[in-house]
């Protein structure tokens, strides 16, 4: 079988927006329009198609990335069916991971606005995002039919927040009060959609309303100059006064889009069905194909220092990269794909190269929205689920068993909040032990093990809201009935001075073969500049010399200190940005073993760390509050007392932007005590900064903790 779709009529495509923005019901409207889903959900109703997650409907939010497949030829039919992937992609920063995650694996995206609001805090957080992984954009600016909606002011929140140059090929029109239509700027036509049918039926009318005429020839005639100025042809043909067809004025305007220099603006009302066809056909004149992405880069599988790359045809070999995992209760374990080149079929045998496994693909399916259809065969461009792998995590390449490479891998960050969890009863810690297995392995953002000490398993991830899930979905998924701790805050454990010459020994003579293990290290904090991803803050240097330690012994010492990181000499906290220099030592020819050294590193550690001035790192919240002018006072007040450190205070769309920086110990209860003297107007934003060491008396107060535990 060959592709249907040609790879240049794919969009695989993420909507990109403040929570509340709309994202939810666009993508409901794109589904309606586009004739997967009829009937029209409403987010409020709690029936909307791409939230189907039980628990996503109660709060009204998107959670989890669903990929889901539609097909569109246009308002006017004016295309040959373009195939639209769109990857849902969450607006809350708990859920970083999966922003990230999907940001990955999507070629181009819709950012969205809201008319009223503007561009909001949190929305600066996604546009960084998507300004790391370098993707063409265009927005839309939803809810013009909103009181107080106002096109220009959020125009000029973009120039000034988002710093970038609007380039509007819509204009809204509003009559008597109301958003009927858009003045298509391209074509110089005005657009209106009838109510009676939800905006399946419209007007196109060559004439723009005289109040806006003006504005709409000054805009059309700079449209047409930036044209003009992209290539000396069109600027000849533009100073004969020869009229640029539509079709010149959008492959330049796609090319500037997909080279990131401009930013498309379009707008409509996803609730009143109004500007969602435009806005499909701008997906199609304006976003990449996965063509126009080119090639995928990757490492080989023997060494990660040997660059390979895939160019994005079904002529290559295959690779693939495993974006989500999700668990469905009548298939069994899905396992998304981003497929970059190549194509599998079912019955194939391919390599988990990251995970070094092979596995046979059972069935394929291609998601639309809640629908899954069995499809025979994936190609290069196509987002597909494969149902029943087994040896699979969030992440990992999915290649050619000839020829492998592994992708370059998501990122995740490091987990800043815990809490412990305590199964009811024997049958629950044996079902917990399962669902926390499936759970990580859908998201690697979120740990978990076993504190021997206290007997109780610990789970850790992005915030509260992200934990909170996780049990949620632990209750609902898996039945499993436990007592949850407070959330706890994830600190480190560092030193900030060098120690040299600490001995560690372990030798004992019992009875037969005795044990002996001899090591002297020296300890320093690590140079900023020493620390980097691969070596994730530690680092062991070997200056053995002569052999008074053999070679073999070396690596059971390193496994001996590895292990005292994870859970450090001061508070039971893993230690970071350390390094450890083993410089000498003594050995003994028969009771000397891997054991042996591996205790006498790991006592040499502890006593080495606790005399180097150790110190505990707290993780501090880049946290953005935006408020109305008269509760400021109390706003900073507040953050305040939390030991915050307010950065700037800046006007914000008719009330202020505070942005601080808080640890995030203080920080819990935010949510409620802010909405409660804000009487519920101010809202906040945080994500993970860096880590800060504690002051004093916080220090006293863990350290005295867990030292009594
Ligand atoms: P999301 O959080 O970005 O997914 O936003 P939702 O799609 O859930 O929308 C948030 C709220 O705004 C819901 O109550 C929607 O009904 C409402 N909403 C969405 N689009 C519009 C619009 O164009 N106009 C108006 N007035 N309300 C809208």
């Amino acid at each position: 079988m060959s592709r249907i779709t040609p790879i240049l009529r794919y969009r695989n495509i993420g909507i990109s927006a403040h929570i509340d923005a709309g994202k939810t019901t666009i993508t409901e409207r794109i589904l309606y329009y586009t004739g997967v889903n009829y009937k029209l959900g409403e987010v409020h109703d709690g029936n909307a198609t791409m939230d189907w997650m039980e628990q996503e409907q109660e709060r009204g939010i998107t959670i989890t990335s669903a990929a889901t497949t539609t097909f569109w030829s246009g308002m006017f039919n004016q295309y040959l069916p373009h195939r639209i992937n769109i990857i849902d992609t969450p607006g809350h920063v708990d859920f970083t991971m999966e922003v990230e995650r999907s940001m990955r694996i999507l070629d181009g995206a819709i950012m969205v606005y809201c008319a009223v609001g503007g561009v909001q805090p949190q929305s600066e957080t996604v546009w960084k995002q998507v300004n790391r992984y370098n993707i063409p954009r265009i927005v839309f600016i939803n809810k013009m039919d909103r009181v107080g909606a106002n096109f220009l002011n959020v125009l000029n929140d973009i120039k000034n927040k988002l710093k970038v140059n609007p380039v509007l090929i819509q204009l809204p029109i509003i009559s008597s009060e109301t958003f009927v239509g858009v003045v298509d700027l391209i074509n110089m036509r005005s657009i209106y959609w009838n109510n009676f049918d939800n905006g399946l039926t419209y007007t196109v009318d060559n004439n723009i309303p005289s109040n806006i005429y003006d504005n709409a020839l000054k805009l059309n005639q700079k449209l047409i100059e930036l044209v003009a100025d992209s290539s000396e042809e069109l600027m000849l043909k533009y100073l004969d006064s020869i009229k640029l067809t539509e079709l010149e004025i959008k492959s330049v305007l796609r090319q500037k889009v997909l080279n990131n220099e401009i930013l498309l603006v379009t707008c409509g009302s996803a609730f009143r069905n109004k500007g969602i066809q435009l806005l499909l056909d701008s997906v199609i004149d304006f976003l990449p194909s996965p063509k126009d992405i080119n090639s995928v880069n990757g490492v080989s599988i023997k060494d990660d220092s040997l660059q390979l790359n895939r160019l994005v045809s079904d002529n290559e070999s295959f690779s693939s990269l495993v974006f989500k995992i999700s668990n469905d209760s009548f298939v069994g374990n899905l396992t998304f794909l981003r497929v970059y080149s190549g194509k599998i079929k079912c019955g194939d045998v391919i390599l988990n190269s990251t995970q070094n496994v092979r596995e046979r693909i059972g069935r394929i399916v291609q998601m639309h929205a809640n629908k899954k259809e069995e499809i025979k065969e994936v190609f290069a461009g196509d987002i597909a689920a494969i149902i029943g792998l087994k040896n699979v995590v969030t992440g990992d390449t999915l290649c050619d068993v000839k020829n492998p490479l592994i992708l370059e891998k998501i990122k995740f960050p490091d987990p800043v909040i815990s809490v412990s969890l305590e199964p009811k009863t024997k049958l629950d810690q044996e079902k917990m032990g399962t669902a926390l297995s499936r759970l990580s392995n859908e998201d690697p953002s979120f740990y978990n093990y076993f504190d021997s000490e206290s007997n109780q398993t610990i789970i850790s991830g992005m915030g509260e809201l992200h934990l909170e899930i996780i049990v949620d979905r632990m209750k609902r998924e898996f039945n499993v009935n436990c007592n949850v701790s407070k959330p706890r805050v994830s600190y480190r454990e560092t030193v900030i001075n060098s120690i040299k010459n600490i001995e560690g020994k372990y030798i004992k003579q019992t009875g037969g073969r005795g044990q002996y293990g001899h090591v002297v290290i020296n300890l320093f904090p690590l140079l900023p500049n020493e620390y980097s991803k691969s070596n994730n803050g530690y680092i062991f240097e070997n200056n053995i010399k002569g052999g008074v330690i053999p070679g073999e012994y070396i690596s059971s010492i390193n496994k001996g200190i590895i292990e005292q990181l994870k859970s450090g000499p001061l508070a039971g906290y893993p230690v970071i940005n350390i390094k450890v220099q083993l410089f000498d030592g003594s050995y003994h020819d028969v009771d000397s073993s891997e054991i042996a050294f591996k205790m006498a590193a790991s006592i040499a550690f502890k006593k080495a760390f606790l005399k180097a001035n150790p110190v505990l790192l707290e993780p501090i919240m880049s946290v953005e509050v935006e408020t109305p002018e008269e509760y400021i006072g109390d706003v900073i007040g507040d953050l305040n007392r939390r030991r915050g450190n307010i950065e700037e205070i800046n006007d914000f769309f008719g009330g202020k932007l505070v942005k601080s920086f808080v640890p995030l110990s203080e920080m819990f209860g935010y949510s409620t005590d802010l909405r409660s003297y804000t009487q519920g107007r101010a809202f906040y934003t945080m994500e993970f900064s860096k880590y800060n060491q504690t002051p004093l008396n916080v220090y006293n107060k863990i350290v005295n903790i867990n030292n009594l535990k």
